[in-house]
């Protein structure tokens, strides 16, 4: 008879365990905090060096443990928060499955020093790859204080997979914010190689929620209050001005632990449908409160999943709250007092508009100012983009290009019918129609000026006159500093401005008058998915395409035979004038045959 099996020793089962809750610093503090949170601390501070790869450190002020219960904190399922089957169906803590610590520790070099409240000493626990390596007395305020080096020294597959000090950084700024928003109570302090990363104080809600998700962004940001007798909704959602590339503000909390969780997510997207643009999503904060057994948080070891007994009532209740918000809708005479859309404009001249903008512009409220940033905080010195003056006039639709020698391509040589719809260039070349999305040709034009600046070294870049600041989470601007010399070369320029907000002070050009802010927003989101260089490389077409595109005015637009004339050409110096970036066909070509075969003359 064959054994094959055995039960593996506990220091492999807690490497395998650490494997589901520990993926990177950010999920270590997660846990770390959560225990903090749990041991009742008013006062939190996170302390990294080299984006917490090297060393993570989180000091609480909570009630700390005796030695004794410190030693057993370290074997898993241990816990002081559930005891009985039962409790399993009334979990009221951020913790309860006993894994987190002991999963900690058997990938790192740990130190657990804790003092309970009224004892005359504390204990500090020494392990290493999970041995217990030294236990001693040791004096410290009450509290706890957990030490984290060289996270997966002995898991060497894990390691690999992190990613640079600057987006471990992020990951975990991001984590810390999520949790603050939760208690808004408790005081947080997170520094990064010694530099204070985040300082919040205790507050209420409504502060706290401006020093995560910025001072600017918060005041678009308005109180959501529902009660019924089953959930109880409470928090702050924004109106559609404020939007963010993906979900990384939308906070939501069941119980007061942060949750990623589609229905949630479904019943708040639903409600903001038609409010904000698919693909753009708000700032909320949502505090879901149900009776701890209608949800079931035992779903996966990071506790981000849920599952709700009564699913479409919990999905109703958000959604009609949510609505309800948007329905009163403060920002309605804002959205009135709005430029005409580009389709309502038909009947004004392209002057018209520009002057009715400038207008416009005049009567917008200032801009914050900035304040200068010591050296030493701005990302990694960039290739100085070329800049071409530093006041934003006017410009037209158009790539606006040097007077160009007249050019006698195919294009150019088209006579001009006229404009259809405000849409469609109408042209005759001998006995044929030619019909001309003006959209896709400038975006095309647009495309083309661009790869041809970046060849040459660098996309042509304009000064703001007024730098605008951008609120994004702190991945995102630890995307901004990794690509901060790629992103010079097309055109924008970044510096930090203070936690999660970047300052941008010149954009490409061609859309300097075009919200640019709304543009970097998409790039930063899709640059803090990617790690390396060579990515951004890959990636350079698409975002000079996604450049060209933002660059031209939507819809209806009705252009003068000059201006007509103008595009014509330029699209002759394009070398593949056929379709847009995104491949839609730039023009289309009626026969005459085909006209007579229409109407029947054939
Ligand atoms: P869980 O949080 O699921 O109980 P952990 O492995 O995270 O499991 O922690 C084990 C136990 O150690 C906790 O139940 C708690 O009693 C104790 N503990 C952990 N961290 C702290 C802390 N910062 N302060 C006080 N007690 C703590
Ligand atoms: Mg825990």
């Amino acid at each position: 008879m064959s054994q094959r099996i055995t039960i593996l020793p506990e220091t492999l089962t807690n490497k395998i365990a650490a494997g589901e809750v520990v993926e990177r610093p950010a999920s270590v503090i997660k846990e770390l905090i959560e225990n903090s949170l749990d041991a009742g601390a008013t006062d939190i501070t996170v302390e990294i060096t080299g984006g917490g790869r090297r060393r993570l450190r989180i000091t609480d002020n909570g009630h700390g443990m005796s030695r004794e219960d410190a030693l057993l904190s370290l074997e898993r399922h241990a816990t002081s928060k559930i005891k009985v089957d039962s409790d399993l169906d009334c979990i009221n803590t951020l913790g309860f499955r006993g894994e987190a610590l002991p999963s900690i520790a058997s990938v790192s070099r740990f130190t657990l020093a804790t003092r309970e409240t009224g004892a005359p000493e504390g204990a500090e626990i020494t392990v290493e790859g999970g041995r217990v390596r030294d236990v001693k007395a040791c004096g410290m305020a009450t509290g706890t204080v957990i030490t984290v080096e060289q996270i997966f020294f002995n898991l060497p597959a894990r390691l690999k997979f992190m990613k640079s000090a600057e987006t471990e950084t992020g990951h975990v700024a991001d984590v810390i914010a999520r949790m603050a928003v939760s208690r808004p109570d408790v005081a947080f302090l997170c520094t990064s190689d010694d530099r204070e990363l985040l300082r919040l104080q205790r507050s209420d809600l409504q502060r706290r929620l401006a020093q995560v998700v910025g001072r600017e962004s918060s005041q678009h940001l308005y109180p959501l209050q529902g009660t019924d007798e089953y959930v109880t909704i409470a928090g702050f959602i924004s109106g559609p001005a404020l939007v963010r590339s993906g979900t990384q503000a939308v906070y939501t909390y069941i119980n007061g632990r942060f949750i990623r969780d589609k229905v949630v997510q479904h019943a708040v997207m639903q409600a903001y449908r038609g409010v904000i643009d698919r693909g753009r999503y708000p700032v909320v904060a949502l505090f879901i409160e149900l009776p701890p057994g209608e949800v079931d948080v035992n779903v996966h070891p990071t506790k981000h999943e849920v599952r709700f007994r009564r699913q479409s009532v919990v999905h109703d209740a958000i959604q009609s709250a949510v609505e309800e918000v948007l329905r009163s809708s403060p920002w309605l005479p804002e959205a009135h007092s709005a430029p005409p859309a580009p389709g309502g404009a038909a009947g004004q001249t392209y002057r018209e508009r520009i002057a009715a903008a400038a207008q416009a512009s005049l009567s917008l409220p200032p801009r914050p100012q900035y304040r200068s940033q010591p050296t030493d905080r701005s990302f990694p010195a960039a290739t100085p983009p070329v800049h071409t003056g530093t006041v934003r006039e006017p410009e037209p639709i158009f790539v606006p290009q040097e007077p160009q020698p007249e050019s006698t391509g195919y294009f150019s040589a088209l006579s001009i019918i006229g404009q259809f719809h405000s849409e469609y260039i109408l042209c005759q070349s001998g006995s044929e129609l030619v019909i001309i999305d003006q959209h896709a040709a400038s975006e095309r034009v647009a495309y083309q000026l661009l790869k041809t600046q970046c060849r040459s070294g660098a996309v042509e870049s304009q000064r703001l006159l007024f730098p605008e600041t951008v609120e994004l989470s702190f991945s995102e601007v630890a995307a901004a500093a990794r690509f901060s010399e790629a992103l010079a070369g097309i055109g924008f320029e970044l510096e930090p401005f203070g936690g999660a907000t970047i300052m941008l002070s010149a954009v490409p050009r061609l859309i300097a008058e075009k919200e640019p802010a709304l543009l970097i927003r998409d790039i930063l989101a899709d640059l803090d998915q990617i790690g390396t260089s060579s990515a951004f490389n890959e990636m350079l077409e698409s975002l000079l395409s996604r450049i060209a595109c933002h660059s031209v005015i939507r819809g209806a637009h009705p252009l003068e035979n000059r201006q007509i004339r103008q595009l014509l050409q330029n699209m002759d110096q394009t070398d593949f004038a056929a379709s847009c970036p995104h491949g839609r066909p730039v023009s289309h070509v009626i026969t005459l045959a085909e006209l007579q075969k229409i109407f029947k003359r054939t």
